[in-house]
């Protein structure tokens, strides 16, 4: 039998909607786990992108957003990634929403239980994101998501990132797509609102392990008091 593909993940975006969003993991580390995922830096500073083993920030500031590649050093207060390997690979060859191309992925998997990772590269007659803003820890996720900026962009090429999660595990992660955008030229991109897509190649990878890393040495997680209530309100708010 093949090696199980792992996702690994660290902390949990439930903590981070309870507003734990200092940094505790080095993009070195995680970048061991991984070649493809998303997160967030050290302060929730934008959103992070893991294409092709490489990390990038997309940044809010102005007019346009900012795309960087992000040094080994900078620390992440939650991410995901997986060594991704294609289990199913198709072309998709006339335009369709954002709703309808999932879908048409969803047509592939087999029942609902399973994480599965997601890689699209292709051409886009509109792409939408949005980033979140750097904060301290005192502030809520869904206090600072209600200014978030957004992005918009036509005929953009570029990749799709990220995973579908099952159900039940929301609150470990985000239920269903959570999906971050980095453009071929890599000065555009975020967290995914909604696209179309003109043509490209949807890949969906298995996920056979989840590996849940805890920040354990993080005396702020460690004693946090955690609303569950509060913490799925906001979940389904924001992400
Ligand atoms: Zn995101």
């Amino acid at each position: 039998m093949a090696e199980p593909v792992k996702l690994f993940q660290y902390n949990t975006l439930g903590a981070l909607m309870a507003g734990l969003y200092g940094g505790s993991m080095t993009i070195g580390e995680l970048l061991q786990y991984g070649d493809l995922g998303i997160g967030t830096l050290d302060s929730i500073d934008g959103e992070l992108i893991v294409l092709d083993g490489k990390a990038y920030q997309a940044k809010g500031s102005g007019e346009l957003p900012e795309v960087v590649e992000v040094s080994d050093e900078v620390t992440v207060p939650y991410a995901a990634v997986v060594p991704h390997q294609a289990e199913v690979i198709f072309r998709q060859r006339f335009e369709m929403n954002d709703q309808e191309l999932e879908q048409r992925i969803e047509s592939y998997y087999d029942g609902e239980n399973l994480f599965r990772s997601i890689k699209i590269h292709g051409d886009f007659a509109h792409m939408h994101v949005r980033m979140i803003p750097r904060s301290t820890d005192e502030r809520r996720f869904a206090e600072v998501a209600v200014s978030q900026p957004e992005y918009h962009a036509d005929n953009v090429s570029g990749t799709i990132v990220g995973f579908w999660t099952p159900e039940i595990f929301n609150g470990v992660s985000v239920a269903g797509y959570h999906l971050h955008f980095i453009s071929d030229d890599h000065t555009f991109g975020g967290h995914v609102m909604d696209y179309i897509i003109k043509e490209g190649v949807v890949e969906l990878g298995a996920v056979d392990q989840l590996d849940q890393r805890f920040p354990v040495q993080d005396r702020k997680y460690l004693f946090a008091k955690f609303n569950l209530d509060e913490m799925k309100e906001d979940i389904d708010a924001v992400e």
